[in-house]
């Protein structure tokens, strides 16, 4: 499949590993937009949230059990924020389902601003 994340998880395009098991991959944002920015994707194709489904919803919870986990692990205490962009008006560039998780600084609100 010709799909960016797919080709991260295949080991076809190099990244930088955060964590993996048997259903998520987590690796650092190529364009960190915070201290710690990793992109955390299901090993599954699912082209965004809008694709979610009762029949492949379980990898969210898993994606998202893993979140707390490397989070705990990497001694972020102060708080992290999690974002995923769905579609043009959010500004999906990648259409594989991804959670953003921005840490290391405090952050602001808005709807024009990740960060
Ligand atoms: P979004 O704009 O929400 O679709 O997020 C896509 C993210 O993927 C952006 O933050 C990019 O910086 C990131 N990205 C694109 N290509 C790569 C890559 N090869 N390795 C790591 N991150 C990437
Ligand atoms: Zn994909």
């Amino acid at each position: 499949m010709d799909c960016l994340f797919c080709k991260i998880i295949a080991g076809e395009i190099p990244s930088t590993k955060v964590y993996e098991d048997e259903y998520c991959y987590a690796f650092k944002d190529i364009n960190p937009i915070a201290p710690i920015h990793w992109l955390f994707i299901p090993k599954t194709h699912i082209s965004g949230a809008s694709a979610v489904t009762a029949e492949n919803a379980d990898v969210v919870g898993r994606i998202f059990t893993a979140i707390a986990k490397v989070t705990a692990e990497a001694g972020i205490t102060s708080g992290f924020r999690v974002i995923t962009n769905c579609g043009e008006d959010a500004g999906q560039t990648v259409p594989h389902l991804h959670f953003h998780v921005l840490a290391g600084q405090p952050m602001g609100w808005s709807a024009e601003s990740g960060v």
